[in-house]
């Protein structure tokens, strides 16, 4: 037996995932992620170490940007292969790549801007790393696979796609592999969801894998009871709205906006809340939201019953989807209080800007996080506790309260990952941690082997191994 395995991206860190298999002859790359750590994105800008033009196919687990980002680049490069994934994450892909593409292109502008003013060049040309037009060069590729479907990839080389509950039509591939008589199944993780959260079914569970790689993104560490979140929400609602002021919500476009929707609606139901009004003002987030109202055969049962009822758990009285630039203004103008959930997640971008700039200095208004802030953006100022913050070039003082709502996570924590990778009855000839950064990688292989004795191996950049 000899597959040929390679690490491309996320090894002891958590971006740029991108694994190269080579079996019978066939070449395939799983997922073709960005670089996102300010520390590794030159990687973005490396020819890539296998040429494009001679991958067979791409297998995409999902569609957030540190698992797709860079599959403009792979095709301007000349790949002309498949890109095989479902359906929902298709769909998904085709609006992250767009709004990435078009933010490599801002980015190049303002560089190419700041460099004439300061009369020095930077380490990578002033051309963005790739554009929408190259964006839209992937969407003939994409090629829909249902859950659960047996596809053949090549001579002997079958995969099957499994819901990951990560994110609306997340997977976890199975990969099988025949040799000479000799069968070799290879599972990757892709990012692994958790149990019992609303909208998404729980990730599948294995019984056998002869080679598994597993993400540890939160390999060191527990979550918080989800269950929390509705309790930790109504509260800030009720307080903001007794104070007079407004719920501004920075969030990520893709499943925790959606998650949102679906706890206000739960609240409102159960008349925890007042009504309220709730502008969804992020076109990427309506036009993902619009993916998942196409895609409701993927929901869970509780989510399937509103839908019978007749309920969307993304509609409800008093909530308005915000698309165009004026109706984002023409919010500043309410009084009374209501909520705004808007873009970027992090505050580096986006319309919640301007959001912040009307609630930011007012104490009876809420900031409400519901997701990571990394160092250096405007969020983690604003979480760190910052008393003055600089917002579109102005200086505003921090007299909002900050709330932060912290089971919000999509990824399993370390007992989550420990019992998925449990359910594996037999010992795996091989374990690889990626996806997690160096010692949260590191700390969780050594979990695995205390809690499963089983071999397990930290890939580092460009490894590259024969599974036999
Ligand atoms: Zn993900």
């Amino acid at each position: 037996m000899q597959i040929k395995l390679s690490f491309y991206g996320a090894t002891r860190n958590v971006t740029g995932s991108k694994y190269y298999l080579e079996a019978n002859g066939n070449k395939f790359l799983v997922d073709c992620g960005l670089y996102q750590e300010r520390f590794l994105k030159d990687r973005n800008w490396d020819p890539f170490p296998v040429p494009p033009d001679t991958l067979d196919a791409v297998l995409l687990t999902h569609a957030h940007i540190d698992h797709c980002g860079l599959l403009p680049k792979l095709v301007r490069e000349g790949f002309r292969g498949r890109i095989y994934c479902t359906g929902a994450t298709a769909d998904i892909t085709k609006i992250m790549l767009t709004d990435s593409a078009r933010l490599q292109e801002e980015d190049a502008a303002f560089k190419r801007k700041r460099h004439e003013k300061e009369g020095r060049k930077g380490p990578h040309p002033e051309v963005p790393l790739y554009t929408v037009k190259d964006a839209e060069a992937c969407f003939p590729l994409f090629y829909p696979v249902p859950y659960g479907k047996t596809l053949r990839l090549g001579d002997g080389v079958m995969v099957v796609f499994h819901d990951a509950g990560h994110v609306l039509g997340s997977s976890m591939l199975m990969l099988n592999v025949s040799q000479n008589g000799e069968v070799r199944n290879i599972l990757f993780s892709g990012d692994v969801g958790r149990r019992n959260r609303p909208i998404l079914k729980d990730p599948t569970l294995f019984e056998q894998a002869d080679y598994v790689l597993v993400e540890s993104t939160y390999g060191d560490r527990l979550h918080d009871d989800g269950d929390k979140i509705a309790d930790e929400l109504a509260e800030v609602i009720n307080s903001t709205v007794a104070a007079g002021g407004n719920i501004v919500v920075p969030s990520f476009a893709l499943e925790r906006a959606q998650e949102n929707l679906y706890y206000m609606n739960e609240l409102l139901t159960a008349n925890r809340i007042p009504s309220i009004l709730v502008f969804f003002d992020s076109p990427m987030a309506v036009s993902i939201t619009e993916v998942f109202e196409r895609h409701l055969y993927l929901f869970d049962k509780e989510a399937k019953d509103l839908i019978q009822e007749g309920k969307s758990p993304f509609d409800f009285p008093g909530l308005t989807r915000v698309t165009t630039t004026e109706a984002s203004k023409a919010i500043n103008n309410i009084t009374g209080s209501v909520m705004i959930i808007a873009g970027a997640g992090m505050c580096n971008g986006g319309r919640i800007k301007h959001h912040l700039v009307s609630n930011i200095s007012r104490p009876e208004s809420t900031i409400m996080f519901v997701g990571y802030q990394a160092v250096g953006t405007l969020g983690r100022q604003i979480v760190d506790g910052a008393k003055k913050v600089r917002i579109l070039g102005r200086m505003y003082k921090v007299k909002a309260r900050i709330a932060q709502l912290s089971g919000f996570s999509a990824h399993a924590d370390r007992d989550e990952l420990l019992s998925w990778l449990s359910a594996i009855k037999n010992q795996p000839r091989g374990v690889f941690v990626v996806h997690g950064e160096e010692e949260v990688a590191l700390s969780f292989a050594g979990s695995i082997k205390d809690k499963l004795g089983w071999n397990v191996s930290v890939p580092q950049y460009k490894d590259e191994v024969i599974l036999d």
